[in-house]
């Protein structure tokens, strides 16, 4: 059933791609390495944002071969400000393998590649290989899910599913189908808002359309919340130089940050309220059980500062210098949202006289140059200068 509907949406579609396709970059000059850099930046990724940064990637790594004779701090200052840094790592690493071995000229030599999932192999394979290989994320489902008003809810089954009716039907003009696809669900069927079912090439065939439902599907499971964490960010300036420390393991991994913390006990952590002006007096609520005396317990970043009073305890506010610490110049708010995780961040940018050794100490143009720092932290970088 769903096999003969496509059967009919295929040339109504490529027909219509072939007026409205739109003028990507990636679209130029394409080999299969570019498709790859293409279709991992665009993970997660907003079209308008990649466009720019996909020139200039290319520019600076125009071939397999670049890319892997480069050092990986290289990579990810190229990539700094596309997000979800793991992209970057894995495109390294398959840049290496490609190098190496070559480019993979089957669906799954694609996907063995590091970072590539099935919808990434679909779409370079599809585009860059001439082979009749489904891609479907997001996009398809919706505009198929419409097409077909079907009540399944997304999921993995659901897109093994339109894998298999899509591979049923896929026309030789391969890569064209895919983008048609990609570029009916971006600019027609949108994600956001009612589709514009009279520009659509499918507005007599598609039952969501017929049956002035599309606002019905696609079926959506229910999303899990977002873990909200709390972040303490320090702005160490000494002199021309500021902090940097490189993250461990997890989200942002190998990445470059200014020094943060888990925020702690609200009587210990300096907050927007109470910097302005400081009160020792709330900075040690005893009701909140923060030892007056236990620097190391209330301010673990500035720990080795010598209980001295009260004001020990939240240095950066008080009148006893951590570290070398003349005080602090600016104070800010900021969030950034990941996929699973949001950053509620207070950071303080803090005038030093001494370079703390924990860290790394570069200079404004050393961090523009060469330390990839996350946009996460966009709003703190704003005070390197
Ligand atoms: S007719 Fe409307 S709902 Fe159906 S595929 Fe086209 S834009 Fe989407």
């Amino acid at each position: 059933m769903e096999t003969e509907l496509l059967k009919t949406a295929v040339p109504l579609l490529l027909g219509w791609y072939r007026v409205h396709k739109r003028d990507l970059p990636w679209r130029e000059n394409r080999t299969p390495y570019s498709a790859l850099v293409a279709e991992l930046m665009l993970q997660q990724t907003r079209v308008e944002a990649v466009k720019e940064r996909y020139v200039a990637f290319l520019n600076r790594f125009p071939t397999a071969e670049a890319l892997a004779s480069a050092s990986e701090d290289e990579v990810l200052k190229e990539w700094e400000g596309l997000g979800y840094y793991s992209r970057a790592r894995n495109l390294y690493a398959a840049a290496k393998v490609i190098a190496k071995e070559g480019f993979p000229r089957t669906w799954y030599g694609v996907r063995a590649l590091p970072g590539v999932g099935d919808y990434t192999a679909g779409a370079v394979s599809s585009i860059a290989l001439g082979l009749p290989e489904p891609a479907v994320d997001g996009n398809v489902v919706r505009v198929l899910s419409r097409l077909f008003a079907d009540g399944e809810t997304d999921g993995p089954a659901l897109r093994k599913r339109y894998s298999a009716a899509l591979r049923a039907v896929f026309p030789p003009e391969t890569g064209d189908f895919t983008e048609a696809l990609m570029d009916l669900g971006a600019t027609v069927c949108v994600p956001n808002g009612a589709p514009l079912c009279e520009e659509c090439p499918w507005k007599t065939l598609c039952r969501a359309h017929l049956a002035n439902e599309e606002g019905h599907y696609p079926v959506r499971a229910e999303k899990k919340g977002r873990r909200v964490e709390n972040l303490t960010v320090y702005v160490l300036k000494c002199g021309e130089k500021y902090a940097l420390k490189k993250r461990g393991k997890g989200l942002l991994a190998g990445l470059w940050e200014f020094p943060n913390e888990p925020a702690g006990p609200a009587s210990c952590r300096p907050s927007m309220e109470k910097l302005f002006p400081f009160d020792p007096a709330t900075c040690h609520s005893p009701a909140e059980k923060v030892p007056p005396q236990g620097p190391t317990s209330c301010c673990p970043l500035l720990g080795e500062v010598p209980p001295q009073g009260p004001t020990s305890c939240c240095p950066l506010l008080g009148e006893v210098p951590p570290q070398g610490a003349k005080g602090v110049l600016a104070a800010k708010t900021a969030k950034h949202i990941f996929t699973h995780v949001e950053w509620r961040m207070t950071g303080y940018l803090v005038e030093t006289e001494e370079t703390d050794p924990r860290f790394l100490w570069a200079t404004a143009e050393e961090i523009r140059e060469k330390y990839a720092i996350p946009s996460a932290f966009k709003a703190f970088t704003e005070w390197v200068k």
